[in-house]
């Protein structure tokens, strides 16, 4: 089974797709992590990045894996052997991943590596296109939004409590508001909300009842409803 969330950064999809994959015994697949590293080994060797077809070509040749968080910190990602799972965090990265995931020769391949890891079990995969393009059978559809103000104040907690990132409110809320209009508006798989996705606003909801109201449609669609 496949529970796709998908939803604009800082909505709150990493904590509750943890969340709704630990209750319901899956694994989890964070694809935004992925594109991430792709945009860090792109800056670390001096890839440019409006160069579509290296940056498809790294990505089809550098394998990304994931390994379970250290005491019950963040899950780990390594790309081609290197451990990134910090250095994909920080603000830099935020500036440049959306100019990488937008070319179609990366998504290729990232979506490639995402479906033949969620054929593999059940998963909660979150993204930005998860329902719509990488997964467009899933039996679970949410898209997760909030406010643009609480998602930059929830993205600051998160840079705050992960000490990486940046933890200015008026910068985290205008890279936030950049990268929804670059990965609302490209032409490969862009942000939008899948026909038969259930939209959750998060703005004021609890966590809780945001982590219950989506193993709540994973049981309804379990049961056949
Ligand atoms: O979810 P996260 O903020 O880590 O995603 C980082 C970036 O990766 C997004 O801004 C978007 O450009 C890209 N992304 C994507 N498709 C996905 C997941 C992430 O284009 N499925």
């Amino acid at each position: 089974m496949i529970v796709a969330i998908d939803g604009p950064s800082g909505a709150g999809k990493s904590s509750a797709s943890k969340a709704v994959a630990a209750q319901l015994g899956f694994a989890c697949l964070d694809t935004g992590a992925m594109y991430r590293s792709i945009a860090w080994r792109a800056l670390r060797d001096g890839i440019a990045l409006d160069d579509g077809d290296a940056l498809g070509a790294l990505a089809r040749t550098e394998p990304i894996d994931f390994a379970p968080g250290e005491d019950g910190g963040p899950q780990r990602v390594f790309i081609g052997g290197d451990e990134v799972t910090r250095a994909i965090r920080t603000a830099q990265i935020d500036r440049s991943v959306s100019a990488v995931s937008a070319h179609p020769q990366v998504r290729a391949a990232l979506v490639d590596q995402q479906r033949r890891i969620g054929r593999a079990g059940d998963y909660v995969v979150e993204g930005r296109d998860i329902g719509t393009a990488v997964f467009p059978d899933a039996q679970v559809k949410v898209f997760l939004t909030a406010s643009n103000e609480e998602r930059a104040r929830r993205r600051v907690a998160q840079n705050e409590a992960r000490g990486v990132g940046s933890t200015d409110f008026k910068a985290v809320l205008a890279d936030i508001e950049r990268r929804d209009a670059i990965d609302s508006s490209r032409e490969a798989s862009p942000l939008k909300v899948a026909d038969d996705a259930v939209v959750i606003d998060s703005s004021s909801m609890s966590f809780d009842a945001v982590v219950a109201a989506i193993c709540d449609l994973a049981g309804e669609r379990k049961a056949g409803r």
